[in-house]
This record gives C-alpha cells, structure tokens and sequence, in this order.
C-alpha cells in the first residue's frame, strides 16, 4: 500500500490506474479505524482493482466547541489496518493541501442537511458537504463506500452527488457493532469504563422502539416514548430521537413502510449517534 500527501501525486497515479481501465473504489475516513470502517474498505477491495482510501480529519466539519484537538489520531496503526484490508493507496493529506491560503468555497446541501445532526451542529454538514464534493474531484472514484450509521450524512452526499452531476456512485454500507450491540465508532475511544457501559442505552432504545412495532405499534410518537424510555434506564438524555422519512427526513406520525428511528445522546464525554430502519409491511400488496 501506497501512502500520499498530495493531490498531484494521486492525480497522477490515479490516471495511470484509469487509463488501464481498472475500476476505483474510495473510502472517505477520518482515521482511527474500527471495524465499520474495515468493513467498507473490504467492500471496496472486493469490487474495485484500485481501492483509495483517504484519511483526513476534516477541520471545517468540527465546531469551535467540538472535539477537533481531541480526535483519535494513529496513522501508522491506521496504514497497518488498511494495508491488512487490502487498500491500494492511503490518501492522507495536510489541511494546507485540502485548504490552501486563500481558499473560499463551501458547498452548502439545504433540506436533508438542515435538521437532526444539522440541527445539532451547525455547520457541519457544510463542511463534510464540501470536502467530500474535493474528495471526490481528488480521486474520480467510480464508487464511494460510506456507512449507515451516519445515515443522514450518506443522504446529504447523495444529494449533493445528484445536484452536482458528480459521476459516481454511493454504496451505503450496514452498521457495524461491537459484540453487546454498541455501533462501532472513532468516539468510543472517549467512553471510560461506567459511561462504556451506559452507551448501550442507544441500541437498547432501538431495540425497544423495534420491539413496540413488532408488537403493533404504529404511532410515532409511541414508539419514541419508548425509545426516550430506554434511554432514562441508563441515564442518558438524547438530544434528539426522531422518526423521519428514510429519503426527506420529514418527520412521520404513522409509521408505514420504512421510517428512519435516528438518536443522537452525549454519553460522558462522547456525544454518540445510531440509528434503525422501522419496517412495517401493513397493507403491502401480497405478491402472487
Ligand atoms: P469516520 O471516520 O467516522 O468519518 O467514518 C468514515 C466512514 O465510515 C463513514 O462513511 C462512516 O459512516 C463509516 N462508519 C463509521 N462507523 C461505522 C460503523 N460502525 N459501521 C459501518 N460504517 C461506519
């Protein structure tokens, strides 16, 4: 596995890769490496003849009061991972090669990006809006891989790709958790033991919001009194539990078909989010 800095250096790698027609799959991380992200350069590997990987903690997609400074870091650990996954190139540039003196862009998504995290964190999709759209012009991928556990942002890319004409596509890939259920995540790092234990809390409350629609439930409003419940056995208060289309994220008040459950609750130190897909197939025509 290669490792670069800079933008000219993978341009032209990458040109010689595409002129012998071989396929390119990116992964888009900010490092520290779990299983969820090894799962989508896995992914890649299996589909691509080039996967790229890129490793960059995003500065603009972090508020002045987030945890930018704090951010697991470990890029030798993390080339160590990526080179065991099989990834090509590890793309890990500077902030001044990403963000030049002088630089004056932002591209802004409205909509999907303006409720739940975009609610929560302003700005911040603004910033994971822009670099990914660099990214993307950077590496010309034919596929990216991102992960359903940051499902509002994968919409966000998504629309961003369709409004831009960006030519690629976007392969979202399933949550990976750890062995008790927790979503595997950079932030757990931050989680001391006690607050390691109450984290649960998240996935217990999509398991119990899970367990009300299996058992009928249809009011959303139901299910996330159920969902906000499990979460005060722990201790934890969210800052949001939200039922929203799984496409506008409009919220709901009936669950029918798909709805989006999605949390988002600062345990301890780590402000955690996950989310599940709701199905109900009431009335659904029976197929023949
Ligand atoms: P991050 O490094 O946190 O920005 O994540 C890089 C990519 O990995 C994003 O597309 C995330 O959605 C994805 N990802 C993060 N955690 C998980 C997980 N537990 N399972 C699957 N994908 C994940």
């Amino acid at each position: 596995m290669r490792v670069i800095r800079t933008v000219s250096e993978l341009r032209s790698l990458l040109r010689t890769e595409r002129l012998a027609e071989r396929t390119i799959g990116l992964v888009p991380t900010m490092g520290a490496f779990h299983a969820g992200h090894r799962s989508l350069m896995e992914r890649a590997v299996a589909a691509h003849a080039v996967t790229v990987v890129s490793l960059f903690v995003n500065p603009t997609q972090f508020a002045p009061t987030d945890d930018l400074d704090a951010y697991p870091r470990d890029e030798q650990r993390d080339a160590d991972v990526a080179s065991s996954a099989g990834v090509d190139y590890l793309f890990a540039p500077s902030v001044d090669e990403v963000y030049p003196a002088g630089f004056a862009t932002t591209v802004s998504v409205a909509g999907v990006a303006a409720t739940l995290e975009g609610a929560h964190r302003p700005g911040h999709f603004d910033g994971v809006a822009t670099v990914v759209s660099k990214l993307l012009n950077m590496v010309q991928p034919d596929v990216a891989y991102f992960g359903q556990k940051d499902a509002q942002q994968a919409l966000v890319i998504r629309r961003l790709v369709r409004d831009l004409d960006i030519p690629v596509r976007i392969e979202v890939c399933p949550t990976v958790r750890e062995p008790d259920g927790l979503a595997m995540s950079s932030r757990n790092a931050y989680l001391g033991t006690d607050d390691r234990v109450r984290a649960i809390a998240l996935r217990r409350a999509l398991d119990a919001a899970e367990a009300a629609v299996a058992g009928g439930q249809r009011e959303a409003a139901a299910v996330e009194r159920v969902a906000r419940a499990a979460l005060a056995e722990y201790a934890v208060e969210p800052e949001y539990v939200a039922l929203v289309a799984t496409d506008t994220l409009a919220p709901v008040d009936r669950l029918d078909g798909e709805v989006l459950l999605a949390l988002a609750a600062r345990v301890g130190p780590a402000r955690l989010i996950d989310n599940t897909i709701l199905t109900t197939t009431d009335g659904a025509p029976v197929s023949a």
